[in-house]
């Protein structure tokens, strides 16, 4: 494992923060940490990172305990927010975070040094933007420089909290490509999202704080599949408010777990989301919502699935149900 966390907390003065994560991140992976802002994702990377020191719990990193130095150098962090220094060059930036990382100022001068820095704006994006000062970049150009600075000493670990905000969707496909050539280098990935279409296509695994407790890890395919199956929804039209009970005694209570109503207005349209076993299955509740006198505009199966779990994860917690 390259991440192993223990009933890890860190609150501030009893509040926010997030408690009792217990995870674990598996070597050569892609790990994906979602919730919704305030969930306590950045509190969690911020104690990997060795930046916040846990309240209580355990963890390993790298396979050693959080903060050493050993680690660390194997180690890189962007964070959600940084600054540079407006007046320096992104090869100067890369320089000084060089230094940072422990190589002496007259290692940062060598050609090898040169030659890494070149790589890592190009692997980036940024070369034609080395000679320029980071002053006039855009949000995305300092989000791709916060990138170069994290992979610049070729860790084994990166941990990116938010990369991709400040991106537009090119950049945002670019920074995915990137990430999939750094786990076929065997890199680990650890990135803290809310977009889930970068989850969804780039993650080994996913978890999902909220409230700063974890509700959910695994694999994603189990995550997404849960006991099996596919997620399913209808559009329908003449929906009252008691159909939802005609529609759960229609099914004897055999198939009625399965439904759930993602959306109602008062003109009588739903969606109903159903995990199904297979096409068969969707074809009986068709024939269900029919019989019972709905009108069905569409069936298919869920375009964002990930999306529709993020969203009965976080309905689940309001309503107290843990899940
Ligand atoms: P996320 O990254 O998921 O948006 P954070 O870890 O930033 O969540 O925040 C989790 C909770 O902890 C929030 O309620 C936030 O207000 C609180 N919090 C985060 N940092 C601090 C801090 N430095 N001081 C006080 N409260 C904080």
């Amino acid at each position: 494992m390259m991440i192993e966390t223990a009933e890890l907390t860190k609150t501030y003065n009893g509040r926010g923060g997030c408690r009792g994560i217990t995870l674990q991140v598996q070597e050569g992976s892609i790990f994906g940490l979602l919730g919704p802002n305030g969930a306590g994702k950045s509190t969690f990377v911020k104690m990997l990172a060795g930046l916040h020191r846990p309240d209580s719990g355990r963890a390993t990193v790298l396979g050693q305990p959080l903060g050493r130095p050993e680690a660390r150098r194997k180690l890189g962090y962007l964070p959600e927010l940084f600054r540079f220094q407006d007046w320096l060059t992104p090869a100067e930036v890369l320089r000084f975070h060089g230094q940072l990382g422990g190589l002496r100022p007259q290692e940062t001068r060598s050609p090898a040094f040169r030659a890494r820095v070149r790589d890592t704006l190009d692997l980036v994006g940024l070369s034609e933007a080395a000679d320029r000062r980071v002053g006039g970049f855009s949000k995305g150009m300092q989000q791709r420089l916060g990138l170069a600075a994290a992979l610049l000493l070729e860790p084994e670990l990166v941990i990116l909290d938010e990369p991709a905000s400040a991106l537009d969707p090119v950049g945002r496909y670019e920074i995915r490509s990137l990430l999939k050539q750094l786990r076929k280098r065997g890199v680990t990935v650890f990135l803290n999202t809310h977009l889930l279409e970068d989850v969804e296509e780039l993650c080994d695994a996913a978890a999902f704080l909220y409230g700063g407790e974890l509700l959910a890890a695994g694999p994603l395919h189990e995550l997404l599949g849960g006991t099996g199956g596919v997620s399913w929804r209808f559009r329908l039209g003449g929906w009252l408010p008691e159909s939802w009970e005609e529609l759960a005694s229609a099914t004897g209570g055999t198939q009625a777990p399965l439904l759930h109503l993602a959306e109602a207005d008062d003109q009588g349209n739903a969606l109903l989301t159903a995990r199904v076993t297979d096409r068969e299955q969707a074809g009986y509740l068709c024939s269900l919502f029919i019989r019972s006198g709905l009108t069905l505009y569409e069936s298919g199966p869920e375009p964002n699935s990930l999306e529709a779990w993020f969203l009965r994860m976080a309905e689940s917690r309001k309503g107290g149900v843990r899940q």
